[in-house]
């Protein structure tokens, strides 16, 4: 068929797998499985979402918002921002980083990330025939390689992607670093994307810059602290004129009338969110002092909903690893597919004590036996 080339070219993203796929494949109950291979919140949604999403079920006849007036003000006020400093994303943040290439990029534009890092960035700019430059994130001691960052900028350079945690070694981009790479891109106008998907769970923001530097756009999601992966709402915030320059080009009613109203009363429902930051926390904690204690493991310390783990020493793949772990009923993250990283990683997202709890043991069990 006459697709265009870079259609051709591309290579598939592959997600985490989900409940009803390994459930069918090994014969397991859809309840018995233990999902820790998305980084979604495991203790469910807010109920104030869930019943404001049913009172909303009469009238899906009709379109959604399309301003989304409502939604702005409240993630302006959680974020302590401007509403004209919001943007919202009805396909989680991945429609934001979509955007983003649709606002920016022009065919043989650079974009800089480090790796390993998430790899979405690099499937939705593609398309538009933007061409990824990888600097480095050192394993050793989970930080970023600052000067693989700032040797690689060129005039080409459009756009540079940290993301903070980094997803999936699970630690911060240093402030330092952040200002480091901002002294240079500010007056080459690349935009600097600081993606938070997690920052909850580091209790640490960068959102104060987009206030001082008109380059800085800072990229959220509902789908992790929030609880709300299957409703697909992102957001981004920067100062109002990249906002206003991306709302002219974003689809109007890409979020759904279901998933506006479960946003807007989840961001209502502070006591779910501090719930689920508290409770992360503490789950990721445990998770990190129990895995520490197996002596063969390279654990990274994570101030995000997941830690990843370096098997290397177990003498066992990724691949071989999670399949052992999927026919006893536990979804982890085989790593094999992140650029960056060899055959040897695993990430494994938080789940409720309990989850936790039940993972190690089986996880525990397996590997004492290889
Ligand atoms: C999960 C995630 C996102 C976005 O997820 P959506 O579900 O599309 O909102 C963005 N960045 C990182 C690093 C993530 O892990």
């Amino acid at each position: 068929m006459r697709v265009r080339k870079i259609v051709n070219e591309l290579d598939p993203y592959i997600p985490g797998r989900s409940q009803d796929e390994i459930a069918e494949e090994f014969g397991l109950k859809k309840e018995d499985i233990i999902k820790l291979g998305s980084n979604e919140n495991p203790w469910g949604p807010s109920k104030k979402a869930i019943s404001s999403i049913e009172n909303e079920l009469s009238s899906i006849n009709r379109y959604p918002e399309s301003d989304l007036s409502d939604l702005k003000k409240e993630i302006a006020s959680y974020s302590g921002v401007n509403s004209s400093q919001v943007i919202v994303g009805g396909d989680g943040a991945d429609e934001i980083i979509d955007i983003l290439a649709k606002t920016f990029i022009e065919e043989g534009d650079e974009f800089i990330v480090p790796l390993p890092s998430y790899m979405y960035y690099e499937f939705l700019f593609k398309p538009y025939g933007a061409i990824p430059v990888y600097g480095k994130w050192n394993l050793e001691d989970n930080t970023l390689d600052l000067d693989s960052i700032i040797s690689k900028i060129n005039e080409k350079t459009k756009m540079i992607f940290l993301c903070s945690p980094n997803n999936p070694t699970g630690a911060l981009v240093s402030r330092e670093d952040i200002i480091n790479i901002l002294e240079i891109t500010e007056e080459k106008e690349i935009v600097l994307v600081i993606d938070e998907a997690y920052f909850e769970y580091s209790e640490v923001n960068n959102v104060d810059l987009i206030n001082n530097n008109s380059n800085v756009f800072i990229m959220r999601t509902m789908s992790k602290v929030f609880g709300l992966a299957g409703m697909r709402v992102g957001y981004g915030l920067a100062n109002s004129e990249m906002i206003e320059y991306m709302h002219r080009i974003k689809p109007v009613f890409s979020l759904t009338k279901l998933s506006y109203f479960a946003a807007l009363n989840t961001l209502k429902d502070k006591e779910y969110i501090e719930k689920s930051i508290k409770k992360g926390i503490e789950s990721r904690e445990f998770l990190f002092e129990e895995l520490s204690k197996i002596n063969s493991l390279n654990v990274l310390q994570s101030c995000s909903n997941y830690i990843l783990i370096g098997i290397k020493e177990i003498g066992i793949t990724a691949k071989d690893l999670s399949q052992k772990l999927m026919e006893k009923g536990v979804i982890v993250r085989d790593c094999t597919s992140f650029k960056g990283l060899d055959e040897y990683w695993i990430r494994v997202s938080i789940g409720t004590i309990e989850e936790d709890k039940k993972f190690l043991e089986i996880f525990n069990r397996i590997i004492s036996d290889i």
